[in-house]
């Protein structure tokens, strides 16, 4: 009786041994997956806001495009969707601000500033492949005359009309500005002298042609006078080509408007 209750103890004993073992393997596995899933958690939180300290980084030097892709953590992942949307915000309003200082906000053409980069961008390539490159200079006839008999408002429009005449006869790769008031330029690339002259031409009849459509049941007509200079042969340099656009533009004002006159 007594040997029977000590095998019973040992096996007991034995069993409670074996317990206690798998416990403590399980608790020591329970401890390396805890330190092991805090390890990729924090590998994953240092790579995602490594990204956004590279993102950050790269905005800042310029590279406004950059884009951070990140999945987890979801709190880090909402922080990049919010980094994304502000730099798509401000490419788009860069890209706004751009296109309003490089046009004319009455014509909707290029204005002043942009028209003297494209002409000096256009003369450099021209003289670097041997092409000839172009330029019109249109002046509304008379226009002071129109405004005191219409009013501004009307002449506005008129000037509004007249731009859109002038881009409808020209070629996309032609460049149409509003050089100042009444006048207009436009950068003809790989257009030679002849060829320009017809553009300049087809461009005189459109707006001989073109009814204009004021308040009320009011129309009216307008002219417009046009030079025409080709670089190499007027001219190599931006201001050499203007002049003798200008030039030409001023014969036709003193052989009686409304025509075209090429430079010489
Ligand atoms: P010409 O045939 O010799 O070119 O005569 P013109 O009357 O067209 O030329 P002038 O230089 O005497 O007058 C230009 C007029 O253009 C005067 C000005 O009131 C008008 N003008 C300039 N800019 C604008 C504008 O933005 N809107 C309006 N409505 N008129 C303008
Ligand atoms: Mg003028
Ligand atoms: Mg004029």
């Amino acid at each position: 009786m007594h040997i029977k209750n000590d095998r019973t103890y040992e096996q007991a004993l034995a069993s409670l041994t074996l317990s206690e073992r798998l416990t403590a393997v399980g608790f020591v596995v329970s401890i390396i997956g805890a330190i092991l899933g805090i390890m990729i958690i924090n590998r994953s939180l240092v790579s995602s806001m490594d990204q956004l300290a590279a993102g950050a980084t790269s905005v800042a030097v310029g590279d406004r495009d950059h884009q951070i892709e990140i999945q987890i953590p979801r709190e880090l992942t909402s922080v990049a969707d919010a980094f994304n949307l502000m730099t798509k915000r401000i490419c788009e309003q860069e890209d706004a601000l751009e296109h309003l200082a490089r046009t004319d906000g009455l014509t909707g053409l290029y204005n002043r500033r942009e028209f003297d980069r494209i002409l000096a961008e256009e003369l450099q390539r021209a003289e670097r492949y041997g092409r000839p490159v172009s330029l019109i200079i249109g002046d509304i006839d008379h226009f002071k005359n129109f405004n005191d008999t219409y009013g501004h408002q009307a002449g506005d429009e008129a000037l509004r009309a007249i731009a859109h005449t002038l881009t409808e006869n020209l070629r996309d790769t032609d460049k149409a500005c509003r050089f100042g008031g009444e006048e207009f330029v436009v950068v003809l690339p790989e257009c030679a002298a002849e060829t320009a002259r017809q553009v300049a031409e087809r461009t005189r009849l459109a707006v001989e042609a073109s009814v204009l459509h004021l308040d009320g049941e009011q129309t009216a007509k307008l002219t417009i006078s046009l030079g025409v200079a080709t670089s190499p042969d007027n001219g190599e340099t931006p201001k050499i080509l203007f002049k003798s656009a200008d030039s030409a533009l001023y014969k036709s004002k003193e052989h009686g408007r409304n025509r075209v006159m090429s430079a010489v």
